[in-house]
């Protein structure tokens, strides 16, 4: 298997230590509904642990809750509320969402606020090291302290310089040093450490819960590409000076980006479509479908048509694994089929050439079908590809209510009631929808019903 990785620029044989691997990405600071951005890191990493899970690797999948940051803090004072207490809410969501679009989970998802003594730790022994300083209260990580900062985004320190800028209240000896600890402010969550009350660096969390969880050094780390700099490369910074071991990571994945329109999707631009929105119209296989339908380095732009397409896909697959043939008569071989995925997700995981395999398979189950061939098989076969993606092809939920025209009829008999003047009746009607978590409402426009959750 080959691995495009960050670090060398190219494509590597994947050759990790052992039957395991140990895989960390990076999760989300949850202050608001999840948008699709956050889908498109999950489902790629999702069908790449999948993939590891198929060929026969023990994989532990690490993902962290940034549960402290500035835009959490920011949001949860408005609504005057804890920032944990936001966060948590918001990851819970998160998912929610998830499992909707049939996300694995991670093995150990950690928050960053439990995480605060291993960051410590981590930060006392790069001050005792020589690759960090207190000023103010504050610790800054010494870029100049490491000589291969920047390999991760293949840029020198000569070339950043010329954008840094130093913010107010920062006594940073350089302008590329990194904050590890900032010292407390007015107004925001801080914990006690060696250097008086402050709050962790955002960067420090993933290194201390990478080395607490996965170890000094792990196989996989990935992220979305806009984490490459200054994210990813301050978390190498962090790691190897601590550990003093390289690599921290032996294969860096960066997703391209999710883009919406020729809009960047971006929180603060405020134009967010959450994933919500998307599985209200769309099934979570068409929309697996969508996102692996690209290449996972490349952009990835919103289209209403191609999510369109992929569901006119998904229901084609499902009615190919529908499609029961003749049992006991010749079988449909899937071999080849099943060579040719396993061929092109070889090759850093080209999930677009392994959706087209599914359709060819599904062409020659549909074909044979008509012949009356055994295609058992082959639509094992489907299935379990099918499942590599994380696609269920199963039948999509009814959004429609079964039982509405049911309801519907009881409400007219209600209505009926109340005119012919039988309140205990009608009331009754009433008493019993609400047993069943049927709520009837009555308004000028006549009565409405909802289903409680
Ligand atoms: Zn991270």
């Amino acid at each position: 298997m080959k691995i495009y990785n960050t670090l060398s620029a190219q494509k590597e044989n994947f050759l990790p230590p052992g039957s395991q691997v140990r895989m960390y990405v990076c999760g989300v600071t949850p202050y608001d509904e999840s948008h699709l951005g956050h889908a498109m890191f999950a489902i790629v990493f999702d069908a790449v642990r999948r993939y590891l899970i198929f060929c026969g690797y023990k994989v532990t999948y690490v993902q962290n809750i940034t549960d402290v940051e500035d835009k959490i803090i920011e949001r949860a004072n408005t609504l005057g509320i804890p920032a944990r207490a936001l966060a948590e809410k918001f990851a819970n969501k998160f998912f929610e969402d998830m499992a909707a679009l049939n996300v694995l989970k991670p093995d150990i998802i950690p928050y960053a606020t439990e995480e605060i003594p291993k960051m410590l730790e981590v930060i006392k022994g790069l001050i005792d090291r020589g690759h960090a300083y207190v000023a103010n209260g504050s610790v800054y990580f010494r870029v100049k302290s490491m000589p291969d900062y920047g390999k991760l985004s293949h840029r020198t320190l000569d070339s950043m310089k010329s954008g840094a800028r130093v913010e107010p209240g920062e006594e940073k000896e350089f302008p590329m040093d990194f904050a590890l600890w900032k010292a407390a402010k007015p107004g925001e969550p801080s914990w006690d450490s060696p250097w008086g009350k402050g709050r962790p660096g955002w960067h420090i969390e993933c290194t201390a819960m990478a080395l607490k969880y996965l170890g000094e050094q792990i196989d996989i780390h990935g992220g979305g590409q806009d984490l490459i700099f200054p994210h990813h490369e301050n978390e190498i910074a962090q790691s190897e000076s601590f550990t003093g071991k390289k690599p921290f990571v032996r294969y860096w994945m960066h997703n391209g980006l999710f883009q919406l329109g020729d809009v960047k999707m971006s929180k603060s631009l405020g134009n967010i479509v959450t994933i919500r929105q998307v599985l209200e119209k769309y099934s979570a296989d068409a929309f697996r479908m969508f996102i692996l339908g690209s290449h996972y380095r490349n952009p990835l732009t919103l289209s209403e048509e191609a999510i369109e397409a992929a569901e006119r896909g998904a229901e084609r697959l499902r009615q190919a694994l529908a499609n029961t043939g003749k049992a006991g008569s010749e079988k449909l071989d899937a071999t080849t089929y099943r060579q040719k995925f396993i061929e092109v997700m070889d090759d850093d995981f080209g999930t677009p050439q392994a959706i087209a395999t599914l359709f060819d398979l599904v062409r020659e189950i549909n074909r044979v079908n008509e012949k009356g061939l055994d295609t058992g098989e082959a639509r094992a076969t489907l299935k379990e590809l099918a499942g590599i993606l994380g696609l269920t092809l199963e039948e999509p939920e009814q959004t429609a209510d079964d039982a509405a025209p049911f309801i519907e009829l009881l409400i007219s008999t209600r209505k009926k009631l109340r005119e012919a003047k039988q309140f205990q009746l009608a009331d009754e009607i009433r008493d019993k929808l609400a047993e069943m978590g049927i709520t009837l409402e009555d308004t000028p426009q006549g009565t409405v019903w909802k289903r409680k959750k």
